[in-house]
């Protein structure tokens, strides 16, 4: 492959200003580094683009493995696409070991997408902690917006806690669900179902259609027990099939009708204030993190503290402290 060229503030700046998708990728990959020489170009860049971003409708999916979110991302993804929209779709993978192998498997995973023109893909950035890689997908977010995207799919991989972060940088909170034997509460945990603005039971196709039906009308039952939302939003239980296409029409005049009612209601400025404020929380996190790992007083200690805190000769806090203090002594 050739050699990529470093582009100057002022290139990445115009490139990602007319929508270069060459240009955008590479300021994301400068964004993603965690190396020293790209931290002030990347904050330059990522600087340049704020007054442009925040014009996107921004949209988290999840799901447990295998309910079918690439599946209905892509069918979705065509559906907004052919309205002329421009859509990104971004992964948040805390599990992913690195970016390459996440390129193959987006693009496989999503191939009618991947080579639409309309459409932008970016899988996880790999990292070390969820908030770390949560960051900066929220920061390749903001990127795609000046970018002029108007659509933003964030999607996770529905393990663990990655739905939080996602919940906590999109706008409107899609939950997939499939209709199951038995029990349909069984599994999912409640503090998932509260984020959600709309669930969606996939899958609506063939001879599954009756069970979606049901598990649709169980759904809307539990939603009931659950406490209004701040916004006034009742949130939504539908059915749709991301392999036929079938309700994808509905879920977007869904999504539309949400926006319409927290963008009038100002509850949309004050979800984003409270997210920027959790970042805000979220980089001091990861900042200090990195600085502390980073430092070489607690780098020399760090290995033999930590033997000690396994055999039980110094508590964690104790050690913990003396790691601090040896980085405040900088
Ligand atoms: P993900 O792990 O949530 O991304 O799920 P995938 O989109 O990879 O789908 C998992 C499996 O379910 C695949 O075999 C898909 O072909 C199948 N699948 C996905 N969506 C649908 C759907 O709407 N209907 C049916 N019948 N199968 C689907």
């Amino acid at each position: 492959m050739q050699k990529r060229k470093n582009l100057s503030l002022e290139e990445y700046v115009e490139g990602i200003k007319i929508g270069n998708t060459a240009i955008l990728s590479q300021a994301i990959t400068v964004i993603e580094s965690n190396h020293a020489k790209h931290a002030t170009l990347g904050a330059q860049i990522l600087e340049s683009a704020l007054p442009k971003s925040g014009n996107s409708v921004r949209i988290g999916i999840t799901g447990v493995p295998g309910v079918g979110k690439s599946t209905f991302i892509e069918s979705f993804g065509l559906f907004l696409a052919e309205q002329d929209y421009k859509v990104a779709v971004l992964t948040i993978d805390p599990t992913s070991p690195s970016s390459k192998g996440s390129i193959l498997g987006d693009k496989t995973r999503m191939p009618k997408l991947s080579g639409h023109q309309k459409v932008f893909i970016r899988p996880s950035p790999s990292g070390t902690t969820l908030g770390g890689v949560a960051s900066k997908t929220r920061e390749t977010m903001l990127l795609c917006e000046a970018a002029g995207y108007d659509i933003i799919l964030v999607e996770t991989v529905g393990v663990g806690q990655s739905e939080i972060a996602v919940h906590s940088m999109v706008d409107c909170f899609l939950l997939l669900m499939l209709a199951g034997a038995g029990d349909e509460l069984q599994g999912i945990k409640r503090g998932i179902m509260e984020m959600a603005d709309l669930v969606l039971i996939n899958k609506a196709d063939g001879s599954n259609k009756t069970l979606t039906k049901q598990a649709k009308s169980s759904y809307q039952n539990a939603l009931h027990l659950f406490p209004q939302n701040a916004n006034s939003w009742t949130p939504k239980v539908e059915t749709c099939s991301g392999l036929t296409g079938a309700g994808i029409d509905n879920v977007w005049s869904i999504i539309t009708s949400f926006f319409t009612l927290i963008k009038s209601n100002q509850h949309l400025q004050i979800r984003r204030k409270d997210q920027a404020n959790y970042w805000l929380q979220q980089s001091i996190d990861e900042q200090l993190r990195i600085r502390f790992f980073e430092n070489k007083n607690v780098q020399k200690e760090f290995q033999m503290l930590r033997s000690m805190v396994d055999n039980n000769s110094v508590s964690p806090f104790r050690a913990a402290k003396q790691l601090i203090d040896l980085f405040e002594k900088r």
